[in-house]
């Protein structure tokens, strides 16, 4: 590729050089970028911190004017994270390159946690510039660092709830094949394995549902105005065969505004949100959908609420419901996944609405999908039907 020239006979590429800006406005530069920087001579002289290292450590001239790199080195240390090992590299850094051991290339190091002034995890990195000065790089990866661990959480938890069921599922069809057994015997396994295969099979498919919704980000999802009762007509529908003896007493107040929303994920919602009132509701007891409205500042928001008079949950248990494959009782008397409400508020949330749990231990557990009114969802996002 050839380089194109300017009337001077200067290469074009002139324009990126930083010969046309002044010391000022290379300043502003360092210090607008979101990375810390700070800058030492081949002395371990602090001359420079930009603005950004300043904010992350909360530098002000309490920290001298006339800093060295190994003060700064011993303050940032007693910032750190009392566990952490990996040591901070400025006077290792120095040290090397009073041993001209040092090449010009840019080293990265461990991330290193602290816990002063706040909890972060920084990425230090440094250079040695071609003056022999010293610049280090500090990089915010908290984020990054806590969705890493999210992840290997998830993964961790996910891999042990499918061992489970399947353990239970190997052992007893080891069971069944090594021992001759009286066949009630037999039949008692059996209905455990069926038992433990339903519970994978559900807990795959939420699994897929999770990560699908996750992944697609509402992309699949084909709004349209809804009437409220006719989701909650198809919840129930779907909830309830022919010849069910349970009941669910509907009051649809509002059941004529219109929401906008995709009625299969909607209904799935619901549907979840019913079978957990009738599943955590041992001892029976009324299990009532109504609706509600409500104004948010100007905004009209439409409820459909879910109680019954169940198990109910502590307030640290509602604070983790919809937390993945949380179980306030782990024990699979009652079965389930502990996905079910993630789903739900994922396709809640994605629906620009909200979940609202409410409950009290022994007495009730009350959830509430929120979502905004079509006619105002509308009005706020006038382009929305050609999205996508
Ligand atoms: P699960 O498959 O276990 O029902 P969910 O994600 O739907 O998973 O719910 C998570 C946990 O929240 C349940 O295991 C249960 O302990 C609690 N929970 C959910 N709904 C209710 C309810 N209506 N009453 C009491 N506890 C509930």
């Amino acid at each position: 590729m050839s380089a194109t020239r300017s009337p001077h006979g200067q290469a074009a590429d002139t324009a990126l050089s930083l010969q046309r800006i002044g010391h000022e406005q290379l300043l502003d530069i360092v210090d607008l970028n979101e990375s810390g920087v700070v800058y030492a001579d081949a002395h371990g002289a602090v001359l420079y911190i930009n603005r950004s290292l300043k904010r992350m450590f909360l530098i002000d001239d309490s920290w001298h004017h006339q800093l060295t790199l190994s003060s700064f080195e011993a303050q940032l240390c007693s910032m750190l994270d009392p566990q952490e090992t990996v040591r901070l590299p400025m006077t290792a850094m120095l040290d090397q390159l009073a041993l001209s051991d040092v090449e010009l290339t840019q080293r990265l190091f461990s991330v290193i946690k602290f816990v002063l002034p706040r909890p972060t995890v920084i990425q230090i990195s440094a250079s040695v510039t071609a003056r022999g000065g010293l610049v280090f790089y500090f990089r915010d990866t908290t984020v990054e660092f806590e969705v890493d661990r999210m992840k290997s959480e998830f993964l961790a938890t996910a891999a042990h709830e499918l061992r489970t069921p399947l353990a239970s599922i190997f052992g007893f069809t080891e069971l069944l094949i090594a021992r001759v057994m009286a066949p009630e015997r037999q039949r008692e396994l059996l209905q455990t394995i069926h038992r433990q295969s339903r519970l994978l099979v559900n807990l795959i498919n939420e699994l897929l549902d999770l990560s699908r919704i996750e992944s697609r980000q509402g992309k699949d999802f084909h709004r349209q105005q809804c009437s409220v009762e006719n989701i909650v007509k198809n919840a129930i529908r779907g909830l309830l065969v022919k010849g069910d003896k349970r009941q669910v007493t509907t009051s649809l107040s509002h059941g004529q505004l219109r929401i906008m929303v995709d009625p299969d994920k909607t209904i799935q919602a619901l549907l979840n949100v019913l079978v957990n009132a009738f599943k955590y509701s041992p001892q029976g007891g009324a299990i009532v959908l109504d609706t509600l409205v409500r104004d948010e500042d100007g905004e009209r928001e439409v409820g459909v609420r879910v109680t019954d008079q169940g198990i109910g949950m502590s307030p640290e248990h509602v604070a983790r419901v919809f937390e993945r494959f949380f179980r306030v009782d782990p024990s699979g008397k009652i079965p389930g996944t502990g996905l079910g409400m993630s789903l739900v508020k994922e396709i809640t949330e994605l629906q620009d609405g909200w979940v609202q749990v409410q409950s009290e231990l022994g007495q009730g557990t009350s959830v509430t999908l929120w979502f905004p009114l079509a006619s105002d969802f509308l009005l706020s996002r006038p382009f929305m039907p050609n999205e996508d």
